[in-house]
């Protein structure tokens, strides 16, 4: 078995980010820009959002930070993401999710201009993905593409097995790997023989949300297995997959943490990178 390093992928990336970002500067004067927008004291969100605007600091991105308190009307933060779609200076824009109740999250995604959506949420941009020709894409998703290439996992073919439908992680996974040429099986909850369904997969990508879902019967020998889970159990952070019976069968593995996690962010500055070089 093969253990999938997150960490050390991610941080090559942004190494080779931040070499560019030099590059860039030197030629044109300009760096990119990220704007991130809070709204509310959630206490996750924001350990976020300061995480983004310190990796911004350390690869020379410019970091705009924009706090909002939790009372905040829909009217005021599409006022704001006006604003920052308009700043040239600004080349991304991430609204921290969720938001609160009085604020339709859709009608903020679909406000952001398509070229600084960053985290390639915007209907334009999950449109192009579907015909596959989007420039940004879905961190996370993405950077389970970048992982499974760093670890030169063959995509082409094989089954692909990806467990949550969700609009974030399970969709754009799946159309990411058909677009590789995987056979794509998307399950959900209402999916039936699961453990059957998942046992026939070569590459096996769990984004379900809950803390040991993925078991050892669920797994075939040699499987590739991807977690993207993120749970809290005892304060620990846990992945979806039971890992230690798991690992035992599968080929490659991603840990939680140090897997999936990582790229996400690092996903989200090569976005970043990208839309400052579309507008150069
Ligand atoms: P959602 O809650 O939006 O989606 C969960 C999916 O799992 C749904 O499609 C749901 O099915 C499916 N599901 C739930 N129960 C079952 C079941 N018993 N059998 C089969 N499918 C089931 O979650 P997200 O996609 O947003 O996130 C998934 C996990 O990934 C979370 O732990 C989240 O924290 C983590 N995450 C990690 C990121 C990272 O950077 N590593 C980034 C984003 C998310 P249905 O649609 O039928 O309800």
């Amino acid at each position: 078995m093969v253990l999938i390093d997150g960490k050390k992928v991610s941080g090559e990336i942004r190494n080779r980010l931040a070499e560019e970002v030099q590059e860039l500067k030197k030629k044109t004067g300009k760096t990119p820009g990220l704007a991130t927008v809070l709204v509310g004291d959630d206490p996750a969100s924001a350990v976020y959002v300061r995480n983004k605007n310190k990796i911004c600091g350390e690869l020379g991105f410019q970091s705009f930070e924009q706090k909002l308190s939790s009372d905040t009307s829909e009217e005021k933060l599409l006022q704001l993401v006006e604003e920052l779609n308009a700043n040239k200076d600004i080349h991304g824009i991430l609204v921290q999710l969720p938001l609160p109740d009085q604020i339709d999250s859709e009608k903020i995604l679909q406000a952001i201009d398509p070229n600084k959506d960053v985290d390639g949420f915007h209907p334009i941009n999950v449109g192009k993905l579907v015909v596959g020709n989007a420039l940004l894409t879905p961190c996370t998703p993405t950077g389970i593409i970048e992982l499974l290439d760093h670890y030169d996992i063959e995509i082409s073919g094989k089954h692909a097995v990806i467990v949550g439908r969700s609009n974030i992680v399970g969709k754009p996974v799946s159309m990411l790997l058909l677009q590789r040429n995987a056979t794509i099986t998307i399950c959900h909850s209402r999916t039936q023989n699961l453990e059957e369904v998942t046992r026939s997969a070569d590459i096996l990508v769990a984004a379900v949300g809950r803390a040991n879902f993925v078991t050892e019967e669920m797994v075939s020998e040699g499987t590739v297995v991807i977690d993207v889970g993120i749970n809290r159990v005892d304060g620990k952070l846990t992945g979806d997959v039971d890992f230690e019976p798991v690992s035992k069968k599968a080929s490659y593995i991603t840990p939680v943490p140090g897997g999936v996690g990582p790229m996400t962010i690092a996903l989200l500055m090569e976005n970043t990178l990208k839309a400052f070089k579309e507008s150069l």
